[in-house]
């Protein structure tokens, strides 16, 4: 994960805006029969046969990354990753995409260089072509901005309504990580902070820091509901945390929801990584956000074809809205669900 810093530093005006553009666009192919026409025109011309799904996110320094320890490369991946995750909760499948970047002027052509090739690597690994996107100068910092789209049968879009009474709440992968991926970032930085000759000691939390700095939208989790024909009845991947989502499809699907603590999935270093910090593990699963999981709900004659996968755990089941959204904890206690997730306008 440790960047290779070139010391070169070429300035943006030797290159000019449109030399820019085709300069970082041009290692991009195109590999959908849906991308007509891609970058270098005025607009990009698409032509899906099925319906077209659409969502955007915005990346700003600051706010959602630290340029200090989230190296550039790792912030353009990431940056198709948070999208493309959207795409997948409704369960389509994932085209094209737009990305707009503000920069300071004072950013050297390598800088864009590594970020794209994070955005290049992104769109490769996932299949979606890079087809337009804008360049401008910004005097507060980096602001990335992605709009992915995306496609499928009308009749296969999943949305955050549809569950009902009685299904079964699934979340793929484990939880909790890219939170305390980013609890060790911001400790370590703090380290070099006070003493610069410190060498961060970071081997142990390597699973950790991928998710928070690398994380993967889940499109092998959308294949493999195909392939075992199961169809969610609701959908929504965790970008905010676990209990923040939960309320979402809550709301949407107007139903409550009742979740089991010990069948949360944790990875052992989430675990160990909590002792060392005296955080509660569980507290971390349901409000650390960034684990671009999907979290869905199947009917129960479903649970015999999800049951022994691995990538997949019932964490609990649909219950009347009247009864609410409640954890039941490792002793059997009942508690309500409150949003506590991650929020941007939170100071
Ligand atoms: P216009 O002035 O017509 O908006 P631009 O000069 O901004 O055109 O862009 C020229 C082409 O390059 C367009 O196809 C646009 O979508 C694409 N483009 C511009 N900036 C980016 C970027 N940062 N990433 C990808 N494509 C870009
Ligand atoms: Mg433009």
């Amino acid at each position: 994960m440790i960047e290779d810093k070139s010391p070169q530093r070429t300035p943006i005006e030797s290159l000019g805006e449109f030399g820019l553009i085709d300069h970082i666009t041009k290692n991009f192919e195109i590999s959908n029969y849906s991308t007509v026409t891609g970058i270098g025109d005025d607009a990009a011309v698409l032509k899906h046969t099925k319906s077209t799904v659409i969502t955007t996110d915005m990346l700003v320094e600051g706010v959602h990354f630290d340029l200090s320890y989230a190296p550039l490369r790792h912030l353009g991946y990431k940056a198709i990753m948070v999208n493309l995750s959207d795409v997948y909760a409704m369960n389509a499948k994932a085209t094209q995409v737009t990305v707009s970047i503000a920069m300071s002027n004072r950013f050297p052509v390598e800088a864009v260089n590594e970020l794209y090739e994070g955005i290049h690597m992104a769109c490769k690994a996932y299949e979606v072509d890079l087809i337009g996107g804008d360049t401008t100068a910004s005097r507060s910092g980096l602001v990335i901005s992605v709009t992915a789209i995306g496609e499928q049968d009308a009749d296969k879009i999943v949305r955050r309504r549809g569950a009902s009474d009685g299904d079964l709440l699934v979340v793929s992968g484990d939880i909790g990580a890219a939170y305390m991926g980013l609890q060790i970032l911001e400790r370590e930085k703090a380290v070099f902070k006070a003493n610069p000759q410190s060498q961060p000691d970071i081997e142990a939390y390597s699973y950790l820091l991928e998710r928070q700095l690398k994380p993967e939208a889940r499109k092998d989790i959308i294949k493999l509901l195909q392939d075992l024909e199961v169809h969610p009845t609701s959908m929504i991947d965790l970008s905010d945390g676990l209990s923040s989502e939960i309320i979402h499809l809550c709301k949407h699907s107007e139903v409550g929801i009742t979740i089991y603590e010990d069948k949360i999935p944790l990875d052992p270093t989430v675990i160990t990584a909590c002792e060392e910090f005296n955080l509660d593990s569980t507290t971390i699963a349901l409000s650390g956000g960034e684990d671009y999981e999907l979290l869905f709900t199947v009917k129960q004659e479903d649970f015999p074809k999800i049951k022994a996968n691995p990538s997949l755990s019932v964490i609990g089941h649909v219950v009347d809205a009247s009864l609410g959204i409640n954890l039941v904890t490792r002793d059997g206690q009942q508690v309500p669900i409150k949003a506590m997730g991650w929020n941007s306008f939170k100071e």
